[in-house]
C-alpha cells in the first residue's frame, strides 16, 4: 500500500509512465532511482542495484563518468544552445559528424542529427521517400520491417515496431509498411530445420514478399543487427549474408538500426561489423552519448545523400529538422563518450567480459525453466520456458519474465523482460566480478521460480 506523502505517492500525483498500465501504476509503488555510479544505481532508500540493462540499453561508459560531466559543463558555459537550421551550426556538431563518419564500418558520407531513436527512424523514412522522388520513382515507398522489431514509437517509426500494443488504438501501422519474419531461430524454426535452412527460408520469404508487392514499389528494409527489445535475437550465422543478397538483387536500401548495437555492445564498435552488414543508412542513439543527454544521428552513404540533396534542391529545402537536433551540449558529450570508449578499450572489454558472462550464463541452458541462453558481446538473453511446469499456464505471456525481474530487483539486480526472455545489457565497463554477481542472482531467481512453480 502507498504511504501518503511518500516519494511514491508524490510520483503518482503528477506524472505517469511510459509503457505502464496507468491503473496498475496508481496502486503500486514505482522504483525511484536517486543516484548512480559506474554500473550501479541506488534507490531513494539507498538500496544498491547492479544496472544490468545500462538504463535502457544505453549507458556504455557507466554512470557518473567525470569526463562526460566535465565535457557537458564546459560546453554549457561556452555555447549552451545552438541549432543547425538553415545555414547555421556549431563546432560540436561538425566535430561529432566527422568522428562518426570516420568510425563508421562502411563508407558513409553525411550525418543528420536528431534527438531520439524514434525521431531518427522517422527522419530516415522521409529521407527514403525523398530519394524515391528524386529518382523519379514516387511509387517506391514501401518499407519492410521484421517481426519482433523495435524502431521507436512515433507514428512512422512506431509503424515499423512490431509489437501490437504499439499499434492498437493508434491507427497504426501507417500505409506502406510491410512485415517479414524475424531471425528468432529458437522460437520460429520449423521441426528439423537447421539454422542454415532457417536463414535460407527467411531470405526466400523476403524475396517472395518483394516479388508479390512488386520490386519497384519497395524502397527499404530496416533491421537491428541483433534485435534488442524483441528479446536479444541473435541471427543465425549466415542470415545477414542471405538477406543482403536479396536486397541487393532488387536494389532495396538497407537501414541498420544500431540504436542498441552501436558503440561496442556486440563486441565490435558496431553490430554491422559483427555481422558483416553493409548498410546504406545507419541509425545511432543511446550509447552514442551513453544517454547522458538525448541525441541521435543518421549516417547516410553517398548514394543516398546525393539523391536527398537533389530533391531538396528541386523543392528548395530538406523540409525537416528539430530545435534540439545536434544540441551542442549533447554533441560535446557524445564526442567525449566516444573518446572514453576508445581510450579505455571498452569495446574490447565488452568482448572479453561478455564472453566470460555468456560462458557462465550457458550453465542455465539445462535449467528446467530455461529454453535458450543466447547473446553476443555484452548483450544476452535468458529465455524462460514453461514446458516443464504445467502450473505456469496460469501466467500470461510476459508475466513469468516480469515475475523474474521483480525477484531480481529484490536481489539487487535490474534487468528487463522481452515477453519471457530476461534481457541483459550492462554498461560496457563491468568487471568479471560484476558478471559473477549477475549470474549468481539470476541462478537464485531461476531456482526460486522453479520451486514455486513445481
Ligand atoms: N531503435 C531501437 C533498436 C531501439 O531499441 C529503440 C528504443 N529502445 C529505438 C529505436 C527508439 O529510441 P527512442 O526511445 O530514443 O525513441
Amino acid at each position: 500500500a502507498l504511504i501518503p506523502n511518500s516519494d511514491e505517492a508524490r510520483d503518482i500525483a503528477y506524472h505517469f509512465h511510459a509503457y505502464t498500465d496507468a491503473r496498475d501504476h496508481e496502486a503500486s509503488a514505482p522504483l525511484i532511482i536517486d543516484r548512480a555510479e559506474g554500473a550501479y544505481v541506488y534507490d531513494s532508500n539507498g538500496k544498491r542495484y547492479l544496472e544490468g540493462m545500462a538504463g535502457l540499453w544505453s549507458v556504455a561508459v557507466g554512470f557518473g563518468e567525470k569526463r562526460l560531466v566535465d565535457a557537458a559543463a564546459r560546453q554549457m558555459q561556452r555555447l549552451s544552445f545552438g541549432h543547425n537550421f538553415t545555414s547555421r551550426t556549431h563546432m560540436p556538431a561538425i566535430d561529432l559528424a566527422e568522428k562518426l563518419v570516420k568510425i563508421a564500418p562502411v563508407p558513409m558520407s553525411k550525418v543528420f542529427f536528431t534527438n531520439s531513436g524514434s525521431e531518427a527512424n522517422d527522419t530516415v523514412i522521409k529521407m527514403i521517400w525523398y530519394r524515391s522522388n528524386a529518382l523519379g520513382q514516387p511509387q517506391r515507398k514501401k518499407i519492410i520491417a521484421r517481426e519482433r522489431a523495435y524502431h521507436g514509437v512515433t507514428l512512422a517509426s512506431g509503424s515499423l515496431t512490431a509489437f501490437s500494443h504499439n499499434h492498437a488504438s493508434f491507427d497504426m501501422p501507417i500505409a506502406n509498411v510491410l512485415r517479414t519474419g524475424s531471425p528468432h531461430f529458437w522460437r520460429d524454426a520449423e521441426a528439423g530445420e537447421t539454422e542454415e535452412d532457417f536463414a535460407t527460408r527467411r531470405a526466400n520469404e523476403l524475396e517472395q514478399l518483394i516479388l508479390s508487392e512488386g520490386p519497384d514499389s519497395i524502397a527499404a528494409f530496416f533491421g537491428e543487427p541483433v534485435l534488442g527489445a524483441g528479446g536479444v535475437v541473435t541471427p543465425p550465422r549466415t542470415y545477414w549474408e542471405k538477406i543482403q543478397a536479396v536486397l541487393g538483387k532488387y536494389d532495396v536500401l538497407l537501414v541498420a538500426d544500431e540504436v542498441v548495437c552501436g558503440f561496442g555492445r556486440t563486441g565490435k564498435m558496431f553490430g554491422s561489423e559483427t555481422y558483416d552488414i553493409k548498410p546504406d543508412i545507419m541509425v545511432l542513439s543511446k550509447a552514442l552519448s551513453s544517454s547522458y543527454l538525448p541525441i541521435s544521428a543518421i549516417l547516410v552513404n553517398d548514394k543516398v545523400y546525393q539523391t536527398i540533396a537533389d530533391e531538396s534542391h528541386r523543392i528548395g529545402t530538406f523540409g525537416h529538422g528539430f530545435t534540439g537536433g545536434a544540441h551542442p551540449v549533447a554533441a560535446a558529450v557524445a564526442l567525449e563518450n566516444i573518446a572514453v570508449i576508445e581510450d579505455r578499450d571498452l569495446v574490447g572489454n565488452a568482448a572479453r567480459v561478455g564472453q566470460y558472462l555468456r560462458d557462465r550464463l550457458h550453465r542455465f541452458s539445462d535449467h528446467p525453466l530455461v529454453g535458450e541462453v543466447r547473446g553476443v558481446g555484452l548483450v544476452a538473453a535468458v529465455e524462460l520456458h514453461r514446458k516443464n511446469f504445467p502450473s505456469a499456464a496460469a501466467f500470461k505471456d510476459g508475466q513469468l519474465g516480469s515475475q523474474a525481474n521483480a525477484y531480481l530487483a529484490e536481489e539487487g539486480v535490474l534487468l528487463r523482460a522481452a515477453v519471457d526472455a530476461l534481457t541483459i545489457c550492462p554498461p560496457l565497463t563491468i568487471t568479471t566480478e560484476d558478471a559473477d554477481l549477475l549470474v549468481e542472482k539470476i541462478g537464485l531467481v531461476l531456482d526460486r521460480m522453479a520451486s514455486e512453480l513445481s
